[in-house]
């Protein structure tokens, strides 16, 4: 893909992103002083539609984590997920799409410091990313990396910096033969998988760490909590879970934008479950498919369609100054 040609939304307006360049000493680069999302637009070939998953949820916890670094956003909520839908449209997306606002201290300046820096927001989307092939079973390991403490880095603020203790955590689960790693907060219980939420089912139970052990509230962990407390009829907590605990699951689900639903076949070389997928894992997987694709509306679940009537009529009139302008 060439990305040059790719449409983002950068200094208050829409440009190419060949065009939308930044200097090597920009702050966030140099220190990691920047927070992201990642949202995902997801293509229905069916109706020729596509539709942006929950970009308001995503735009509030993006306005929380730049509090916690000192900045703004320049509009609320949402403009932020009109102006994303517009990013859509102008590329003309007909697949599905991964989308990347950024919040960071872009003054080109050295110094470590929140207060007194500059900074600025954009949007990159881009056609076609997985993070994750899903459909398989996913083999994890226990990371010997710890989960960085709310009282060091927060991780309920979605950090820039702060991702390199998830990169330490996953590639050492890759070099070491695992897909990805369950990291353990700093009191030794159970936190997130690299960039997902994780719940644990046994015996009609569900369990899901609480946000105490430093993780990212994710937008995804709150639609499958309701759906398994609501269409499945499981019991749903969240609340510390032991390490020991993970090892006798029926089910290890793990959710997030990226990853969508996925499941753990095995973890520390041990099979979970019946090592396939399990009924659970299933249900889930096609409820979150329906939801996010439009084909099921539900009050407090919010898939706003990119197009108007038809994706084909707009598209077939888009120029390319159009797309720019
Ligand atoms: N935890 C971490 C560390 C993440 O990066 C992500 C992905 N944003 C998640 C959990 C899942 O959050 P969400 O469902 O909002 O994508």
């Amino acid at each position: 893909m060439d990305l040059g040609e790719l449409v983002v939304y950068h200094r208050g307006g829409f440009r190419l992103y060949r065009e939308a360049t930044l200097g090597l000493l920009t702050h966030a680069l140099q220190y990691g002083t920047g927070c992201y999302e990642g949202l995902r637009a997801f293509w229905n070939a069916e109706d020729e539609q596509l539709f942006v998953f929950e970009p308001v949820a995503h735009y509030e916890r993006m306005r929380r984590s730049g509090r916690v670094l000192l900045m703004d956003l320049p509009h609320d909520a949402e403009k932020l997920a009109e102006i994303t839908l517009e990013l859509c449209r102008r590329n003309g997306f007909r697949t599905d799409a991964y989308i990347r606002p950024i919040l960071f201290k872009s003054e080109e300046l050295l110094g470590v410091r929140l207060d007194d820096v500059a900074h600025e927001f954009s949007i990159v989307a881009f056609p076609n990313s997985r993070y994750l092939d899903s459909d398989e079973g996913l083999r994890l390991c226990v990371s010997s990396w710890r989960r960085v403490d709310d009282n060091a880095a927060p991780a309920r603020a979605k950090i820039t910096g702060s991702y390199v203790n998830t990169a330490l955590a996953k590639s050492e689960a890759r070099l070491n033969g695992f897909d990805d790693a369950i990291v353990l907060s700093d009191d030794g219980h159970v936190s997130e998988v690299s960039v997902a939420n994780l719940f644990v089912v046994r015996d009609g139970i569900a369990t899901t760490p609480d946000p105490s052990q430093n993780l990212l509230e994710g937008v995804t962990r709150k639609l499958v909590a309701g759906y398994l407390r609501d269409d499945v009829g499981l019991t749903v907590e969240s609340r510390a879970i032991d390490r020991s605990e993970l090892y006798s699951a029926d089910e290890i689900l793990l959710c997030g934008t990226g990853v969508g639903i996925a499941w753990a076949s095995s973890l520390d070389h041990r099979t979970i479950g019946t090592g396939r997928i399990g009924p659970i894992a299933t249900q889930l997987r096609a409820f979150y498919d329906d939801v996010t694709r439009g084909r099921i509306v539900r009050p407090g679940l919010d898939a706003r369609a990119v197009y108007g009537a038809s994706a084909r009529r707009e598209l077939a009139t888009a120029n390319v100054d159009e797309r720019v302008a």
